[in-house]
């Protein structure tokens, strides 16, 4: 056959189309126009195959069934329908992963957004008196109640608190920072940045290492508004070092008059080492030692929404307040119902940690976790004959700038494939539905429990005996 008898004997665009409504797996009331444009694209496509085979073997290999041809429609159906922001399982082990969304949220928190979502709500409004109400109400008392901070407000997220606090408190003044402190956070939040923004002047003081309080009083001058304390989220200077502690910035920031802004980040509201975790600087001891405010995200170590949380003296949590800016920093009405409902639960010490999924997953028992790992590779043995699964001891990591050393002991479930090598069987993995994201180590995939929850034993035990069954396409090198 030639090329043009090729051409005459595909399709019309037509008939692909009633073709493609005959097949039941696309199922009814797929909207016409996709169906129709994603004929055409198919079609396309293979005459464009057509008229660039140079041989008859290639010719040979391009499919031109109407089967296949409508299979191909529904595929590209099913892309365009599909999400661009979909579900995945998260099987690196880390906790708060700001690439795949940081904290899910816990079940009361999810109800709260649905009831937010689905009704009118009383977010600006008053119900006693019947006029208009802040938003920040829903939150305010509750975090006061909470941690015993004068005043609360919530916007964002924390780049925004730390950006609203430096416009409203220090606009055209100086800011002093230790240069051990000058953090980047995953690229795009960058504090000399972020002060530049804000109007705010930066003074560096001490060395990359070293910083003491006498470097913090030279600085001081007429012109100086703030201290600001950055926690190191995401490392750690660790050897010949010295910072000062907040006890004593806050004394020198009494002496002069200044703000004292803590911005700690991860904003661990108890202290973890109860709970056999490392230490991290809690919500609490930073007001006690004496910050004027503290800041900190709502989905990191809090467990909540994506916002940014602001606690402290009163007349200054009134200045940011007022601040044009905090209209367009501004919380949405989704976020405030998960946050209040996550706050809620800290309301309850004893039962906190088993409702809030990040604090769960942090102090997974390690015996619940070699039991998920066991029980997966189970499920692999008898489902795949490519891909073995062996139980291995591993670390992970919180993330989020949490808990920036420490190491979290691990059951891990490690593949190696006869077909696929490590990063084949990574990207196979990463293309399943939904998409399942692992780790190397030492050449074998790594899927780690801690992240996993118990019902995606099965989906991942699902993906890879597809990816098993899936002819080895590509070969193990
Ligand atoms: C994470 C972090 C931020 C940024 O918080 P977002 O909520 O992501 O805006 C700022 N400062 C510190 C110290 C952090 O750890």
């Amino acid at each position: 056959m030639e090329k043009k008898d090729y051409l005459r004997n595909l399709t019309s665009v037509n008939d692909l189309i009633q073709a493609v409504y005959r097949s039941r797996a696309l199922g009814k009331g797929m909207p016409r126009e996709l169906v129709t444009e994603a004929s055409r694209t198919v079609l396309d496509g293979v005459r464009g195959a057509i008229l660039a085979a140079r041989d008859e073997m290639s010719l040979k290999e391009i499919k031109t069934d109407t089967e296949e041809l409508v299979s191909l429609v529904e595929k590209e159906v099913e892309e365009k329908v599909r999400t661009s922001l979909r579900r995945v399982i998260n099987a690196t082990g880390v906790v708060i992963h700001t690439n795949m969304g940081r904290s899910i949220l816990s079940r009361e928190a999810m109800q709260a957004v649905e009831a937010a979502a689905s009704y009118y709500d009383n977010l600006e409004f008053d119900l006693e008196t019947g006029s208009r109400g802040s938003r920040q109400m829903h939150l305010e008392k509750l975090l006061r109640e909470l941690t015993g901070a004068e005043a609360a407000l919530v916007v964002n997220n924390n780049a925004a608190a730390v950006l609203l606090a430096l416009a409203a408190l220090a606009r055209g003044k100086e800011v002093i920072v230790s240069r051990g402190q000058l953090i980047e956070i995953g690229g795009s939040f960058r504090l000399p940045d972020v002060m530049a923004e804000s109007g705010a002047r930066l003074v560096e003081v001490g060395s990359t290492n070293k910083t003491y309080l006498d470097d913090y009083r030279a600085a001081i001058s007429s012109e100086t508004a703030m201290l600001l304390r950055a926690h190191t989220s995401n490392y750690r200077i660790i050897g010949f070092t010295s910072e000062v502690g907040l006890k004593e910035l806050a004394g020198l920031a009494g002496e002069f008059g200044l703000v004292l802004l803590d911005d700690l980040g991860s904003g661990a509201y108890m202290d973890f080492a109860k709970y056999g975790m490392p230490a991290e600087p809690t919500i609490g001891h930073s007001l006690e030692e004496g910050a004027d405010l503290v800041c900190f995200s709502g989905d990191k170590l809090l467990g909540g929404p994506q916002s940014g949380i602001t606690l402290g003296k009163e007349d200054l949590i009134e200045k940011m307040a007022k601040h044009p800016l905090s209209r367009a920093l501004r919380i949405d009405k989704l976020s405030i119902a998960a946050l209040e409902a996550t706050l809620r639960l800290y309301l309850d010490t004893d039962n906190v940690i088993e409702k809030i999924p990040t604090l769960a997953m942090l102090s997974a028992e390690p015996e619940v976790l070699k039991k998920k790992a066991r029980a997966l590779a189970r499920r692999i043995a008898s489902e795949t004959t490519s891909i073995s699964a062996e139980v291995a001891s591993d670390i992970s990591r919180a993330g989020g700038g949490s808990f920036p050393l420490a190491e979290f002991p691990t059951s891990v479930v490690a593949l190696t494939s006869t077909k696929l090598n490590a990063a084949s069987l990574q990207s196979a993995l990463r293309e399943a539905d939904p998409p399942i994201i692992a780790r190397i180590k030492d050449d074998r995939v790594i899927l780690d429990m801690r992240t996993v929850r118990e019902d995606e034993v099965t989906l991942i035990a699902e993906a890879l005996r597809i990816i098993d069954g899936g002819g080895g396409a590509e070969e193990r090198e």
